[in-house]
């Protein structure tokens, strides 16, 4: 839980955006701003935030939790949240006021702006999502508890490996460490895939035997506290030909190319281009399907992208992975990923997971 000081300064935080945006409130509906902005971490919430108040709507389930969790003012409604909270901003008297404009449901904007009529209803792109884009002291300590977990849980899973073993097998084993270890649960499905199955950048475990002599990929992050780590290593599972150990050293020295360029300052598309280079290098370059990495923290895919088109520069506490891959159809892949720090200095690589190739 973060403490309420650190809820409130992210809320001031937001209350300069919103005078920016000349908004006198912003309504909070996805579940990881409300959780950013309150510290209510229920999962049926819902946030209004107006320049002297702060109230956060909910359901009878939660009266006791939302109480302990949250400094905000809790309102429990019996009906629809967005309701309760409509008739809020229509007593606070708020003459125009912000939603997050991809992050509302259809349904939840047409009861607001059927609920609240007159009022000026703006639409208000990654409000909260620009700030969370840079953590504080806390959360980096909490993102260094998750990976550390996610690191030992790979570790004590390995040595469980031994084939005949198949890729749910596996899969299953590395969560059940995770919560041996105090995790609240993986922050996304477990990816364990083997031999061409590790083409697949998002493949899903499957009731298939891990194969001998084939490469090995596992995708995956750790819930520590609300925040997610995410890790990807590719193993050896036997002896491999020249073919995939090549791949390997292009991915690997790619991934080391592009966290060498991660500093403050540094636009996320030169962090990208650092490890597209490599890959052109090795004639890998159209394998690489994807981008670099992406920010981590209360959700596993945040803010910002490190791709080629992205603009953003980086920023002392930011944390995004660095993941470059190669796949090829119906014969296998490599991705290797760690989750960084951005430091005043350039760049603390969170992930301690050794990244020589590793022959199970
Ligand atoms: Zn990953
Ligand atoms: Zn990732």
């Amino acid at each position: 839980m973060p403490d309420q000081t650190e809820t409130r300064v992210r809320r001031e935080r937001l209350r300069a955006s919103l005078r920016e945006e000349r908004a006198n409130g912003l309504v909070v509906i996805a579940r990881p701003n409300v959780r950013y902005l309150s510290g209510f971490t229920g999962d049926h919430g819902a946030l209004l935030v107006t320049h002297d108040r702060e109230l956060l709507f909910t359901d009878p389930r939660y009266e006791t939790q939302a109480a302990e969790e949250s400094d905000c003012d809790v309102k429990i409604a019996k009906g629809p949240l967005i309701k309760e909270l409509s008739a809020w901003i229509k007593r606070l008297r708020l003459k125009s006021v912000g939603f997050e404009h991809s992050r509302i449901s259809f349904d939840d904007y047409t009861h607001l702006k059927e609920f609240t009529g007159g009022i000026r209803l703006t639409a208000l792109k990654d409000v909260v999502e620009a700030l969370r884009i840079v953590k504080s002291a806390a959360e980096i300590a909490t993102i260094k508890a998750s990976v550390r977990l996610n690191s030992a849980a790979l570790e004590q899973a390995l040595r469980h490996f031994k084939l005949p073993m198949t890729e749910m097998d596996l899969a299953a084993e590395i969560e059940y460490r995770m919560r041996r270890l105090g995790a609240d649960g993986p922050a996304f499905e477990t990816i364990v895939a083997s031999g061409k199955r590790s083409a697949l950048p998002h493949a899903r475990p499957a009731d298939l035997p891990i194969q001998h002599d084939e490469l090995l990929l596992v995708d995956m992050g750790a819930n520590v506290a609300g925040y997610a780590s995410d890790m990807t290593r590719t193993h050896a599972v036997g002896k491999l030909g020249p073919k995939r150990r090549r791949m390997y050293r292009a991915v690997l020295e790619g991934q080391l190319a592009a966290v060498d360029t991660v500093r403050p300052g540094a636009p996320c598309a030169s962090v990208d281009r650092a490890a597209r280079d490599v890959l052109r290098a090795f004639g890998m370059e159209q394998l690489f399907i994807h981008s670099t990495g992406h920010g981590v923290g209360l959700e596993i895919h945040e803010r910002p992208r490190v791709g080629r088109k992205e603009k953003t520069k980086l920023e002392t506490g930011m944390v995004v992975t660095i993941e470059p891959g190669v796949y090829e159809e119906g014969f296998g892949g490599v991705r290797i990923e760690d989750t960084v720090l951005v430091t005043a200095g350039g760049c603390e690589v969170l992930t301690t997971t050794r990244k020589e190739l590793v022959v199970l």
